[in-house]
C-alpha cells in the first residue's frame, strides 16, 4: 500500500471514532481554555511520533473538538453535514487544484462557472452576469465594496482615494462592513448605519434622508449593503424599495445573503429577496443554509465587466494559455485559490435543485416547530419573527448570557445569544437540515431540565432585578 492508501484507511478509522462519539456525546467535553496545553499533547517536536501514538493522539483531538454536526449544536449559522458535499470536498483535497487557470484546474473551472451561471439565472441576472468564489461572506462584502468604489471613482485604482465616498448599511448588518470600509480606504467614519424597523429591516425612508443630507454636505453616496438574513434576527431588508433609492442616486447595491441568500432555491421563500435582480451584486454562503463544509461563498455580479475592472491584473508568468473566461484568476481577490466549488457541485448534482430547495425549506419548517413550541408555552418570551430561521427567546426571565454559558459549560447544548435594540436573548438557529422535529423539541427539553436542576440560574436574575 502506498502512503496515501494507508492514511486513507486511518482516515476511515478516525471518522468511525468521531461518528460514534458524536452519537454518544453530542456535545464535546469542554476543555477549559487555560488548561488546553496541559490536557492534550499539541506540542511539535524535533522527532516525529510513531504511528500508534499518532493515531491515539489524533483520536483524542477529534473527540475533544467542538462538534458542529450534531443535533445539540445550534450556536452558529452553520451546522450538520451534507455527505455528498463532504465527498466533493475530500476529492478537492486529493486533486489539489488551484482555481486561477484552466491549465491547472481544467474541468473544475467549468464546475465553478456552472454554479455561477445557474445562480445568476435563479436571481434573474442577465447575460452579462458572472461571479467568483471568495473566501467567505466577509470577503464577498469587501469585493462588492471595492467594485462600488472603483465604479464611482475609476481613477482611485491608480491614484488612491481622493473623493469623500460614503457607504450605507443597516444597524443590523454584518460587522465586516465596518472593517471593509477601513480596508478599502473609505474609512469607518464614512459608513452610515441606517435605522431598522421593529423587525430589524432597514427603513428606506431613513436611507433617503441620510443620502440627501450627505449630498448637501458634499459627500458622494457610493455603496449600499443590504442584508438578506441579518446575523441576529435573520431579517430581510426590503430590496425592491431600497433599489428605488439606489437607482435614483446611482449607488451600488450589494445584497449580502451570506446567511439566508440560499432562499433563491426555494419557491416558497424566494419572495424574501424580491427585487434582487435590480442589485449590482449578490452573495450567499453555501456553507450556511446549504450545509456544505466551510467555506463556500459565492458572489455574483450583474455586469462582469466590473469584476474584471477591479480585480484583474496582467501576469505573464501565470496567464499563458486560454481566454479570460477560463482563467478565473482574472476575477478573484487572491492568486492561489482553493477549489470551493466542487463540494457544492457534488451536492447540487446529486440532489438537484429540488433537493437544495428541500434543504432550505426544512430549516424554515424546523423554525416553525420551535416558534409554535415557544408561543404555546408561557414560560418563554419570543423576540423573533416569522420567515426566519433564527428563533430568539428567553426562558423564565433567566439572564440569557448566563444561561447560554452555563449550557455550554455543562455540555448540555451549544447555543448562542444575541441582542436587538434593548433586548438580549437566546438565539436558536435551525440551520441544520439533518435535524427533525424531535431534535428541536429535545433542545427545549434539555434546556428546561437543566434549568430545573440548576436553581442558581434563577437567582442570578432575581439579584439583577433587585
Ligand atoms: C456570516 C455572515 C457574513 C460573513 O460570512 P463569512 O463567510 O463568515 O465571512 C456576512 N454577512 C452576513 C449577513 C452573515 O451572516
Amino acid at each position: 500500500m502506498t502512503a496515501i492508501n494507508k492514511d486513507l484507511v486511518l482516515f476511515n478509522e478516525l471518522v468511525e471514532v468521531l461518528i460514534a462519539e458524536e452519537f454518544e456525546n453530542p456535545v464535546a467535553e469542554r476543555i477549559d481554555s487555560n488548561k488546553l496545553y496541559d490536557s492534550i499533547d499539541l506540542s511539535l517536536n524535533d522527532d516525529g511520533m510513531i504511528d500508534d501514538e499518532f493515531k491515539s493522539l489524533l483520536s483524542n483531538v477529534l473527540v475533544s473538538t467542538p462538534k458542529t454536526a450534531t443535533n445539540l449544536f445550534f450556536n452558529q449559522l452553520f451546522g450538520g453535514r451534507q455527505s455528498k458535499a463532504i465527498l466533493g470536498d475530500l476529492l478537492a483535497v486529493m486533486l489539489n487544484n488551484s482555481m486561477y487557470t484552466y491549465k491547472v484546474a481544467g474541468p473544475q473551472v467549468g464546475i465553478e462557472q456552472e454554479i455561477i451561471s445557474q445562480s445568476c439565472n435563479l436571481i434573474g441576472y442577465g447575460a452579462k452576469s458572472n461571479g467568483t468564489f471568495p473566501t467567505g461572506g466577509s470577503m464577498s462584502n469587501y469585493m462588492a465594496l471595492v467594485m462600488a468604489r472603483d465604479a464611482k471613482d475609476p481613477m482611485c485604482r491608480l491614484n488612491g482615494m481622493s473623493k469623500p465616498l460614503i457607504v450605507y448599511t443597516s444597524k443590523e448588518s454584518h460587522y465586516s462592513n465596518s472593517k471593509n470600509a477601513s480596508f478599502a480606504g473609505i474609512g469607518r467614519n464614512n459608513i452610515r448605519y441606517i435605522k431598522t424597523d421593529s423587525k430589524g429591516m432597514m427603513i428606506p425612508e431613513q436611507l433617503e434622508e441620510q443620502i440627501i443630507e450627505d449630498l448637501k454636505n458634499g459627500g458622494i453616496p457610493t455603496y449600499l449593503n443590504a442584508t438578506a438574513g441579518t446575523t441576529v434576527l435573520g431579517a430581510f431588508d426590503p430590496i425592491d424599495k431600497i433599489a428605488d433609492i439606489t437607482e435614483k442616486y446611482a449607488i451600488w447595491l450589494h445584497v449580502d445573503g451570506a446567511y439566508c441568500g440560499s432562499v433563491i432555491f426555494s419557491e416558497k421563500y424566494k419572495h424574501l429577496l424580491k427585487g434582487v435582480e435590480r442589485s449590482n451584486s449578490f452573495s450567499y454562503n453555501a456553507h450556511k443554509m446549504l450545509g456544505t463544509p466551510l467555506t463556500c461563498s459565492i458572489i455574483l455580479v450583474n455586469d462582469k465587466k466590473q469584476l474584471h475592472e477591479s480585480f484583474s491584473n496582467d501576469a505573464d508568468y501565470l496567464y499563458q494559455t486560454d481566454g479570460d473566461d477560463f482563467n478565473l484568476g482574472k476575477t478573484s481577490f487572491q492568486c492561489g485559490r482553493r477549489n470551493d466549488a466542487l463540494k457544492f457541485w457534488t451536492l447540487w448534482k446529486s440532489v438537484g435543485k429540488n433537493g437544495l430547495e428541500h434543504i432550505v425549506d426544512k430549516q424554515f419548517n424546523l423554525a416553525t416547530i420551535a416558534l409554535d413550541y415557544i408561543r404555546s408555552n408561557p414560560d418563554y418570551t419570543l423576540y423573533s419573527f416569522d420567515d426566519s430561521i433564527s428563533v430568539c427567546f428567553n426562558y423564565k426571565n433567566i439572564d440569557p448570557t448566563t444561561l447560554c454559558n452555563a449550557l455550554y459549560e455543562h455540555q448540555v447544548t451549544v447555543v448562542g445569544f444575541g441582542s436587538f435594540k434593548e433586548d438580549t436573548f437566546i438565539r436558536l438557529v435551525t440551520i441544520n437540515a439533518n435535524n427533525e422535529k424531535e431534535d428541536i423539541l429535545n433542545f427545549f427539553k434539555v434546556l428546561e431540565e437543566f434549568v430545573a436542576k440548576t436553581p442558581e440560574l434563577r437567582k442570578v436574575k432575581e439579584v439583577i432585578e433587585l
